[in-house]
């Protein structure tokens, strides 16, 4: 079976994997020279089931209202963007009831456990290196209110697989010894003894190398210009350096996924919502964090990779504009020296900024739509990262008409009212 694989992020490069294991004859087309130079670049690293929970929640319309006033909130609504946000924006103002909210964070959750195994049984295999660990990640609360009403999804969590535990903040600083001198400043912590963290690009430049081995044709600097499709099945794909056809296509564009389908008449609910990461150094000596944290006040991811320390976050709805605005740092360099101030060098920080390609509700799209040979896989929001490889597989099965070992119920667009 020939398919084409639309997008080398780690959403795309991770289906072409498990294509090629499973018999495909693959290329993936990717109008950068490499693979994951885009959301796949540098996002906080977190392999993260304990932050599955959905954005649409009851809290989040009130979130935005404010965020229109408050220029240094970690949401961010500019009215600029609301022209082309009015359908996605109602969709997820939808979803925010306390049940959608539950219902959607669930199958969020289902999709990341099974996703982060399957990456952790990837990397035994063919012994990837991403500067991974597998320490866990501690959600960090400096209000106690907070930690209370934090803590009181943990059992129905536990009944979905997920373990969290709840810990003071000496409790905190016993996991993490970097959070000791700064302990006075916590109310305490999640602690998800599942989750780690790691380089997306790296792992994902290393996967489409083993691809690459195991015969998946790579069309790097082929931008996709055009899907085209007779009846119900797509016909082929115009890109920059020519067309290719295939028997089964799988999109996974990110951001640019509703903009290529849009053509076709179909509708892809999927928003780009920027985000930023500053990456510093570990300085030698000092305290810098040993594993995953998220510092839930201020709403700042923080992962270890290696002798590197990555802050990330932001939610900025302002369209498809990519630019670095050096002031977004802010709060995140805040943080940074609020709780490790020996622990980075603060003289040598990388930014970056992306758009992370979010659903209304939260879980990615995966399967098929109107046309039958084109399997969606785009979507995958503020955890791709996390949800990557378990969407891969589930993709693969589906391409060879296999039931996918995961329950697909809302991941697919059915029954879903986006
Ligand atoms: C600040 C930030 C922090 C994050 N932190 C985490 C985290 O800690 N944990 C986690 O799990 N997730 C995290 N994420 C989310 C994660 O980064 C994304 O969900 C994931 O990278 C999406 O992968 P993707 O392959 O779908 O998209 P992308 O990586 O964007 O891949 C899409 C690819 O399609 C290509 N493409 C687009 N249009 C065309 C075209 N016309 N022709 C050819 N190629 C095209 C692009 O070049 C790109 O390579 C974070 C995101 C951000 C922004």
């Amino acid at each position: 079976m020939r398919v084409a694989v639309l997008g080398g992020g780690v959403v795309g490069v991770a289906a072409a994997w498990y294509l090629a294991k499973a018999g495909a004859e693959v290329t993936v087309v990717e109008r950068n020279d490499q693979a994951a130079a885009e959301c796949s670049f540098a996002p906080t690293g977190q392999l993260a089931p304990g932050h599955c929970g959905a954005w649409a929640s009851p809290r989040a319309p009130g979130i935005l209202l404010r965020s229109l006033l408050d220029s240094d909130a970690a949401l961010r609504l500019r009215l600029h963007a609301l022209p082309g946000l009015w359908r996605w924006g109602l969709a997820f103002l939808r979803e925010c009831t306390e049940e959608r909210y539950r219902r959607n964070s669930l199958i969020k959750l289902r999709l990341c456990l099974d996703s982060v195994a399957s990456l952790r049984q990837l990397r035994t295999e063919l012994d990837i290196r991403y500067d991974h660990n597998d320490n866990g990640a501690l959600f960090l609360h400096r209000d106690p209110a907070h930690l209370e009403s934090a803590a009181r999804d943990i059992d129905a969590l536990a009944a979905h697989g997920l373990k969290l535990e709840v810990h003071d903040a000496a409790g905190a600083a016993r996991i993490d010894p970097s959070l000791a001198p700064v302990a006075g400043k916590l109310a305490g912590a999640l602690y998800s003894p599942v989750d780690g963290s790691g380089d997306c690009a790296a792992f994902t430049r290393a996967l489409a190398g083993h691809s690459a081995a195991l015969g998946v044709a790579f069309r790097y600097g082929s931008a996709v210009e055009r899907i085209e499709a007779e009846g119900d099945r797509i016909t082929r794909v115009v890109t920059s350096s020519g067309p290719v056809d295939a028997e089964a296509y799988v999109l996974s564009l990110g951001v640019e996924s509703p903009r290529l389908m849009g053509p076709l008449g179909v509708h892809l609910p999927i928003y780009p919502v920027k985000g930023y990461s500053v990456t510093f150094p570990v300085r030698p000596g000092g305290a810098a964090p040993r594993m995953a944290l998220v510092d839930e006040h201020n709403l700042v991811g923080i992962a270890r990779l290696g002798d590197r320390v990555r802050f990330a976050g932001k939610a900025v709805f302002t369209g498809y504009d990519t630019r670095i605005v050096p002031e977004m740092f802010g709060g995140m360099r805040k943080v940074a020296r609020d709780l490790f101030p020996d622990g980075i060098d603060e003289s040598k920080p990388s930014y970056w900024a992306c758009l992370r390609p979010m659903t209304p509700d939260g879980p990615p799209i995966l399967g098929i739509g109107r046309h039958k040979n084109l399997f969606f896989n785009t979507g995958h929001g503020h955890v791709g990262w996390t949800m990557a490889c378990g969407s891969g597989r589930a993709i693969a099965d589906m391409v060879f008409e296999k039931k996918p070992s995961i329950d697909l119920d809302g991941l697919t667009l059915a029954g879903r009212e986006l």
